[in-house]
């Protein structure tokens, strides 16, 4: 993964700064929780449903034959709470499940998954969820009893769809878990030029977001593996082809009063928040440890953009 240390960027104020950006924090697991929302974050802008699962050592399928479904939902329902409670009533954006196919084969339960040529082009993600709505159930499932509770700062994010087709059926498979999509806050992720060049119709859907995951988008735009040494030197999240995609959702978004956000590991450098905040975007998601750099950038752009508009 591409875990590059964040750039340096001049001293900082230790005081955290008014922002009309949000800026948000990435949570990696549940346990980081407390330093996350020690950073003064407006929220959470990516927290991954796939570590919880990792972390058991088992595949859900499996983990569900020797728990019990209700152990496998409880699980769930924990892991996010933790992070939910902390931050309360600041919003957690929840990524449904994504693990390629690789991953899940080295845990336990995992043989019977597909052999993959190419995982990253693969079986993850809402691909897998689509196709497996019995699974995707439980997930869904924790969602609603979190509402249930009173956690109306929990959001739904689906990662890698590609259209406006993938959003519907994502939608239907959440009415028919009893959440109400009207009700919650919930959008996905822009991580293919398929879903950047399909926003506009994505937005028919409902959607009250797009996240865009520079990790995928990059990979998937340059066709450069994000995993692969050989071709490290051509990933890069500032290629104009990258930007020119980001842009552009930004723009349909606002046309349609769709949020837009950052939770790849590009929100966490100087450069990509520049971009960002002069394209208009509603929030950046940044690792932990580069909040603080990120509010500060994002306090000077935004007061160099109001001073050049009453020049
Ligand atoms: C991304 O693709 O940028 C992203 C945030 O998702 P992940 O790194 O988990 O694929
Ligand atoms: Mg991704």
């Amino acid at each position: 993964e591409n875990r590059e240390p964040v750039e340096e960027v001049r001293p900082q104020s230790p005081v955290k700064p008014m922002t009309a950006t949000e800026v948000k924090v990435n949570v990696s697991i549940p346990e980081a929780a407390n330093r996350a929302a020690a950073t003064g974050a407006d929220g959470v802008g990516l927290l991954r449903i796939e570590h919880m699962i990792l972390s058991l050592g088992k595949t859900p399928a499996k983990y569900i034959e020797d728990n019990g479904e209700n152990a496998y939902v409880g699980e769930l329902i924990e892991g996010i709470r933790t992070v939910a409670d902390e931050f309360y009533p600041r919003p957690v954006r929840v990524r449904t499940l994504d693990a390629p196919t690789d991953e899940f084969r080295e845990l336990e339960g995992g043989e019977g998954e597909p052999a993959e040529h190419n995982p990253m082009l693969g079986y993850r993600g809402i691909r897998r969820s689509l196709d497996r709505p019995d699974v995707f159930a439980y997930e869904l499932e924790a969602f609603r009893r979190l509402f249930e509770m009173g956690y109306d700062n929990v959001e739904i994010m689906f990662p890698l769809v590609n259209d406006a087709e993938d959003v519907f059926q994502a939608k239907r498979l959440m009415q028919e878990a009893g959440i109400d999509p009207e009700k919650r806050k919930w959008g996905v992720m822009i991580e293919t030029p398929a879903s950047a060049l399909s926003v506009g119709q994505m937005a028919e859907t409902g959607i009250d977001f797009a996240s865009f995951g520079t990790n995928d988008l990059t990979q998937y735009t340059l066709a450069v593996d994000r995993n692969n040494e050989n071709v490290a030197d051509r990933f890069d999240e500032l290629h104009p082809a990258v930007l020119r995609l980001i842009g552009d959702v930004i723009e349909t978004c606002r046309e349609h009063d769709i949020d837009t956000s950052i939770c790849g590991q590009a929100g966490s450098k100087p450069e990509m928040v520049r971009f960002l905040v002069n394209e208009g975007v509603s929030s950046i998601s940044a690792n932990i440890d580069a909040v603080r750099d990120v509010q500060h950038e994002v306090k000077r752009v935004e007061q160099k953009l109001l001073l050049e508009s009453v020049r």
